[in-house]
């Protein structure tokens, strides 16, 4: 079997590879996704998951709510609600 000694022989050489999108190094072509799909994407062997470039996707802008409480209302990130809940009106929600 010819394919199977040339998987082999890819195999054996697997060379580590680096992102040029977010320069992540260590990462492997994969082979086998190459071979079902004939599309190359990159492997990350240490999470043993496909790689995803870091710098992909830019943060989305976090949700701004405003305070439950009446008057208050105030408006803020919802990861500040909570601390604000908790100081300003005293753990109630
Ligand atoms: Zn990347
Ligand atoms: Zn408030």
């Amino acid at each position: 079997m010819i394919l199977q000694v040339l998987w082999n022989t890819l195999s054996l050489n697997v060379k580590m590879v680096k992102c040029k999108k977010c320069n992540m190094e260590d990462l492997v072509w994969d082979m086998e996704y190459n071979t079902n799909t004939g599309n190359w994407r990159l492997w990350n062997p240490s999470t043993e998951m496909p790689h995803k470039c870091e710098t992909a996707k830019p943060p989305k802008p976090e949700k701004v709510v405003s305070c439950p409480h009446y008057p208050c209302k105030k408006k803020m990130k919802v990861t500040k609600l909570q601390e604000h809940i908790k100081t300003e009106h005293l753990g109630f929600y």
